[in-house]
């Protein structure tokens, strides 16, 4: 999840495991086919897959703003309680623009538009990708690409952000689990070579609703720093509320949906359980299923990509799937994939 547009040049082939793009027959994972193991491309090679020369200077840059402004904004409404009396209702727009941006990423971006968990009408598939765009974790076009690349590859070389597969001289020890830690959580996004978008997202390039909303990145990122002044100015009276208001629930809301996001890059392939079988390193993180909406529980994700559903069991709360399971008795969506229990049965660990 980068911050910059890549280019568009490259093969216009899909070459990607049906299991990652969910092009296997409607319901073949409801009657029990396999679902998700054997994703890693290797033979493909590394380098045909994404464009030479490394992350460009100008993406470069966007991506330091976008990482270190929302540590200033931190630091500012942090100056300014000394200065102006504090507002609860600032917290309540954080959270409110955090819990709305988190979950615009976790079932728009991630189980909607990378892994077609569920399928949708225009006005829904627009909803989602603006929603996921105010994240401000690049456009939706390469956000995906990125983390189709992430499944093809997982843990391997080719995975943009894998704790494993970087950098091997730093693998001993502390200092090799904090560069690994680094590199998984922001690190590769200086040094990622941007993905090919023809060969990894032809669809939602071939999509109008999806085309026209990652061309229109920034206008959503803007709108997504608008509403929250719009709120704090709203809701106090103030131009002190509509500066505020923009700060908390613009930037700081940001610096806590990206690190909260990342930690599933790094953090879920670290650190946790794995009651499935796969073949990367992939975890399931309890702090992460809960703060992440349902994303931490990675390990069942990596087990069934498809799945709309990522916590497998009724304690592991997976609010992105209750707002899929919500739309789906609404009828405002259909094709709702979930994995069968023999596939459950199949991968499940018995040790
Ligand atoms: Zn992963
Ligand atoms: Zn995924």
């Amino acid at each position: 999840m980068g911050f910059g547009s890549s280019s568009n040049s490259g093969s216009a082939v899909i070459d990607l495991p049906a299991s990652v793009l969910a092009s296997e027959p409607k319901g073949a994972m409801a009657h029990g086919q396999d679902d998700g193991l054997d994703h890693h491309d290797h033979a493909s090679g590394h380098d045909a897959h994404e464009l030479k020369g490394g992350c460009p200077p100008r993406i470069r840059l966007i991506t330091l703003i976008t990482v270190v402004f929302p540590f200033v904004a931190l630091a500012i409404v942090i100056a300014a309680m000394w200065q102006v009396p504090f507002h609860g209702t600032y917290i309540a727009i954080m959270v409110g623009m955090y819990v709305s941006t988190g979950i615009g990423i976790g079932t728009g971006f991630h189980r909607l538009f990378t892994h077609k968990s569920f399928t949708a009408g225009p006005y829904v598939r627009f909803f989602w990708a603006a929603l996921g765009s105010m994240a401000v974790e690049g456009a939706l076009t390469t956000w995906v690409a990125e983390h189709r690349k992430h499944h093809q590859h997982s843990d391997a070389p080719g995975d943009p952000h894998s704790p494993h597969a970087h950098h091997p001289e730093h693998s001993e020890g502390v200092s090799g689990v904090l560069y690994s830690f680094y590199y998984a959580h922001v690190g590769w996004l200086f040094h990622n070579s941007p993905t090919e978008l023809e060969r990894y997202v032809p669809d939602l390039l071939a999509d109008p609703v999806t085309n026209f909303v990652s061309r229109t990145y920034w206008w959503w990122v803007g709108l997504g720093m608008v509403i929250p002044a719009a709120l704090g100015g709203l809701l106090t009276g103030t131009w002190t509320g509509v500066f505020l208001g923009f700060l908390w629930g613009g930037p700081v809301r940001t610096l806590v949906v990206h690190h909260i996001t990342w930690c599933i890059n790094s953090v879920c392939h670290l650190w946790g359980t794995r009651p499935f079988r796969t073949s990367d390193h992939s975890r399931d993180n309890p702090i992460f299923g809960i703060l992440a909406f349902g994303e931490g529980w990675h390990n069942a994700h990596h087990a069934f990509p498809t799945s709309a559903r990522h916590g497998l069991a009724w304690w592991k709360v997976d609010i992105n799937y209750i707002v899929i399971r919500t739309m789906e008795l609404m009828g405002i969506i259909k094709n709702v994939r979930r994995p069968s229990q023999k596939s459950l049965d199949a991968k499940r660990r018995t040790v």
